[in-house]
């Protein structure tokens, strides 16, 4: 007989391992899906926002995290094609720590609650049940199915129509392509670097035992000439940027770091919402320039977590859940996406590095206001 659990977590990302632990921790029997196997390298830019701390305090996570000796970063600093650059202080210390550790560790802390783990799991379909769902995976060749009283999406950007979340792709002018490695051998300072050119942008951030990440998004049709592999990417980028060739120089790459993802569309439509809550990127996608994506996915669990246990309890009904959570989203995230897609928009003109140095030097509160805007208010959850 298929087994039947309270809850079935479809990714074990930031947002869904922070859903597994809050619903195990309020006793609910809780499974965590994801297809890969854990740790993995992700493509991210691996900074952990200022804005994060108060959620993963929020969800008792923080103290997870602080363990994993992060980097400290206060600042941020742009970098333009010309050489000009602009630096700005941070709302408040911000992080730097690799997916590899990070994800392990709330997957960990979801596990050590009483979530039970089915990696390399790729879930296929989803059924829907007179009392909840049937979840159809695959893992390796074979087929299996679990029984869930409610599901929680938290995968990620769905590309696989049919299953919940689903947007269509973008026209394929506007794909991106998101890369990353580990370095050793580049010094920093706390000091989140973004190195701005054409079609495209790359952050350098230091992460914990002294290695320094180097992600980058890239227009598919800008990079289309550089080659397959990672490094091939890295190395184009860094072509059109003189101060980024001259700080990856003497730079090693650390092997087994690389990872890659494509296409990636920044401009899906927000939805909290599709027969089942949305989490994380399932739900919106903040441009990556921000450095907000993950403070995103965890408030999106902390906002989703208390709903999700008085649905299970009976207090509150489905349709209820789904206007309070979408309600919820709205609120937080609307300003941040619109200002995020405009700073996205405005750092990619050709004669950014211009006016922003300028504002900067004459209203530095003008460029901080802007900076503000494109982020999460602090957690009141
Ligand atoms: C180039 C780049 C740089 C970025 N830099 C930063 C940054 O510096 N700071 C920041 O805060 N954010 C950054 N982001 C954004 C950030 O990575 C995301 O916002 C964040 O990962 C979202 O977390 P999530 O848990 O919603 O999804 P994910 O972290 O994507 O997790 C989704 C999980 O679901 C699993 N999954 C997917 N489909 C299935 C399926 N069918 N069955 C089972 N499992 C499935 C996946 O394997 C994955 O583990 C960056 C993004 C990019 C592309």
């Amino acid at each position: 007989m298929t087994r039947t659990v309270d809850v079935a977590v479809l990714g074990a990302g930031v947002a869904g391992s922070s859903m597994a632990k809050a619903l195990a921790d309020r006793g609910w029997e809780t499974a965590l899906i994801d297809r890969q196997s854990f740790p993995r390298h992700k493509v991210c830019g691996e900074f952990l926002s200022p804005e994060s701390r108060s959620t993963l305090h929020a969800l008792g996570l923080a103290e997870k995290v602080e363990n994993l000796l992060p980097s400290k970063i206060t600042r941020v600093r742009l970098i333009f094609e010309n050489g000009a650059d602009v630096e700005l202080p941070l709302p408040g210390e911000a992080w730097g720590v690799s997916r590899y550790s990070l994800d392990s560790a709330l997957l960990l802390a979801a596990r050590q609650a009483g979530a039970e783990l089915h990696a390399a799991s790729s879930v296929a379909a989803l059924k829907p049940l007179p009392k909840g769902f049937a979840v159809e995976m695959k893992r390796g060749g074979e087929a299996c199915v679990l029984q869930a009283r409610t599901v929680i999406a938290a995968w990620g950007a769905n590309r696989r129509s049919g299953l919940p979340g689903y947007r269509p792709d973008g026209p394929a002018s506007s794909a991106y392509i998101g890369v990353k490695s580990h370095f050793v051998g580049v010094d920093m300072e706390p000091v989140i670097e973004m190195y701005m050119f054409r079609g495209g942008y790359m952050g350098l951030c230091k992460v914990e035992r002294g290695l320094v990440n180097a992600a980058a998004l890239l227009e598919r049709d800008s990079f289309a000439q550089a080659g397959k592999s990672v490094p091939d990417f890295l190395k184009e980028a860094a072509r059109r940027n003189p101060r980024l060739a001259g700080r990856l120089a003497f730079a090693e790459p650390v092997a087994g770091s690389q990872a890659a993802v494509a296409p990636v569309f920044l401009r899906r439509k927000p939805q909290a919402w599709d027969g089942m809550p949305l989490l994380g990127d399932a739900a919106s996608m903040l441009p990556p320039l921000c450095g907000d994506g993950m403070s995103m996915a965890l408030r999106s669990a902390a906002l989703c977590a208390p709903l999700a246990d008085l649905y299970l309890r009976g207090g509150l009904s489905l349709a209820d859940w789904e206007q309070e959570y979408t309600r919820s989203i709205r609120k937080e995230f609307a300003g941040p996406l619109r200002w995020g897609s405009l700073l996205q928009w405005a750092v990619g003109m050709p004669s950014a590095g211009k006016w922003l140095a300028a504002i900067s030097k004459l209203n530095p509160g003008l460029a901080e206001g802007l900076i503000r805007a494109t982020r999460l208010k602090p957690d009141q959850t």
